[in-house]
């Protein structure tokens, strides 16, 4: 019994002296998968153009289909013909519930997201007449700006839109 017992120990010792190197082989070895590539860097950029809803442009474009009473999908278009989909944030609030934005020339300041056409907008501004406009919201009563459309957060009273040219300094 005692020299069975021994065996059977001796057996297992030497499967996990085996073992060990075995699975040491199978570990991933960090940064060796040629296929994974660092991520990309962020980029501000500034573009000029116009809202479009990028399913009917898409529609219009290449024929994709448009469902009747689609939800539109606000992107924007700049004047060398690239479409950027806009994220819903708050710099971009007013371009999604402000009919009025949706309809003027814009130039934005935006995050461009690696291997993406997707924007975030961090400043937004307009043309008019070649000009570029200043454009917020200001509620008379409390003599308070705001970038978003929204009722005023001090009075809870309505905001009016307002497009001023901007001063040379805060160019
Ligand atoms: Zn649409
Ligand atoms: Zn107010």
């Amino acid at each position: 019994m005692t020299t069975f017992g021994f065996a059977a120990k001796s057996t297992r010792c030497s499967w996990l002296f085996f073992a060990v190197p075995l699975f040491a082989l199978i570990q991933p070895i960090p940064g060796a998968d040629p296929s994974a590539k660092p991520p990309g860097a962020v980029r501000i950029v500034e573009l000029r153009g116009r809202v479009v809803c990028l399913a009917e442009e898409m529609h219009r474009q290449y024929s994709a289909e448009l469902p009747t009473n689609h939800e539109h999908l606000w992107g924007l278009k700049t004047q060398d013909g690239k479409t950027y989909t806009l994220l819903r944030g708050k710099f971009s609030e007013a371009i999604f519930v402000d009919e009025r934005i949706r309809k003027k020339e814009l130039v934005v300041k935006a995050r461009l997201f690696p291997d993406t056409q997707v924007i975030e907008l961090t400043r937004l501004r307009s043309v008019k007449a070649g000009v570029t406009q200043d454009i917020f919201y200001y509620c008379d009563v409390c003599a308070i700006e705001s970038v978003s459309p929204e009722i005023c957060s001090c009075c809870q009273g309505p905001v009016e839109l307002i497009e001023k040219p901007l001063k040379e300094s805060s160019k």
